[in-house]
């Protein structure tokens, strides 16, 4: 069809002109945050959110080969069909545990958990208040809902309240919907202060823990972190981060989840995780929940990082250092690359305009000898804050 070819170049090329054009190379992990990476070769990745490296761990791969062996590669069918393997209560059992609530839900992504689970609640008729920095799983689900929504400044609680004296008294519910941990920041949400406020105003507060589960709150993500433990009925986060997985969830009251199985479309209308899947991530919260040391090894060496640089204490396993234009970005990622350590350089529309971005992730499996040769690299390209 020649009019969609012709469509398609000129948005490519209007991309290219941004500098906002990616790619996908091909890129082999191994055990110890090293990888081969098309046309780079050997590299030492500083991007992986496999914060605890447990996607490569003897005992969680173990887990999934004796799933896989005994019960197939895939699921089937959907969960609401014949998708439930028992497995999947099992891990939804842990996952309330270590959450302090009484059930979780477990979806096939933090995507669709996010897409599905904000429509079930609320309608065109409601309202959500959502922070500005939210991630964009986030903002298709509140899409979906069709909920008015307004955005306040990033952890601005007396811009919240603002909000929410002006416009809350209009619509019959109300959400609050905020990232515990800031992916492109590495900051964290004020949740209990959030969680206060979304009391006072009958709002039902919603916190994405992608970034949190396993590394902050002694592997129990930012709520036990920021001690806002009861006041957040709905606590999402992702298996495919920290727990080395892949699989989203909701952990909440026994009724919100009863009601998602009833309801929810993307968890009905889908097919179930792959047992094996299922397994490892089972294994990997038990590993979270006895290896103390390993849990707190990511922050510490991003503030090992973080202090060589001159850049802000950070408390979680992410530290951004923002470079302004897409092109500098580009050019330190490259320099750094090319000496053998990879770092992603993060441009809109993922972040804000003139915030490009350098973003470093810490593991629980990178080797002191990395992050030395990291933060030398840095310095000598005059990467300094
Ligand atoms: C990665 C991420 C998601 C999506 O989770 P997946 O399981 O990878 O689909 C959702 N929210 C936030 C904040 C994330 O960083």
């Amino acid at each position: 069809m020649k009019s969609l070819e012709t469509y398609t170049k000129a948005k490519l090329d209007a991309i290219d002109a941004k500098a906002q054009r990616r790619f996908l190379f091909d890129h082999s992990r191994s055990a110890d945050m090293s990888a081969t990476r098309e046309s780079w070769g050997q590299i030492v990745s500083f991007t992986d959110n496999d914060y605890l490296g447990l996607s490569t761990d003897p005992a969680v791969i173990d887990a999934a080969q004796k799933a896989m062996a005994q019960y197939g590669a895939g699921a089937g069918a959907s969960r609401l069909v014949t998708g439930n393997h028992p497995l999947h209560r099992d891990l939804e059992k842990k996952i309330a545990q270590m959450k302090g609530t009484e059930d979780a839900v477990v979806f096939g992504s933090g995507y669709m958990a996010n897409t599905g689970v904000i429509p079930t609640f609320l309608g065109k008729q409601d309202v959500i208040f959502a922070d500005e920095l939210i991630h964009t799983s986030l903002h298709a689900g509140i899409k979906l809902s069709g909920a008015t929504v307004y955005f306040f400044n990033h952890n601005d609680c007396d811009h919240l309240k603002e909000l929410l004296r002006q416009y809350r008294h209009q619509y019959p519910h109300a959400m609050i919907v905020v990232d515990g941990v800031y992916s492109m920041d590495g900051d964290m949400a004020p949740l209990k202060k959030q969680g206060q406020i979304a009391k006072v105003f009958d709002c039902w507060l919603y916190s994405d823990d992608a970034h949190g589960f396993g590394v902050v709150g002694g592997g129990k993500g930012s709520t036990v972190a920021q001690e806002a433990e009861g006041l957040i009925p709905f606590q999402m986060g992702t298996l495919s981060k920290a727990i080395g997985s892949y699989g989203g969830y909701l952990a909440a009251s026994h009724a919100v989840c009863e009601l998602l199985r009833s309801r929810s479309r993307s968890l009905i209308y889908t097919t179930a995780l792959p047992p094996a899947v299922i397994a490892a991530s089972i294994r990997s919260l038990e590993i979270i929940e006895t290896d103390k040391e390993r849990i707190q090894r990511p922050v510490i060496l991003a503030q090992r990082f973080a202090d060589a640089l001159n850049l802000p204490n950070p408390t979680t396993p992410i530290v951004p250092l923002i470079m302004g234009s897409e092109e500098d970005t580009l050019a330190a990622s490259k320099s750094l690359a090319d000496q053998g350590y990879l770092a992603w350089a993060f441009r809109p529309p993922t972040v804000a305009p003139g915030t490009s971005r350098l973003r470093f992730c810490f593991s629980a499996t990178h080797s002191d000898a990395q992050v030395d040769g990291l933060i030398q690299a840095c310095l000598s390209i005059g990467l300094l804050a």
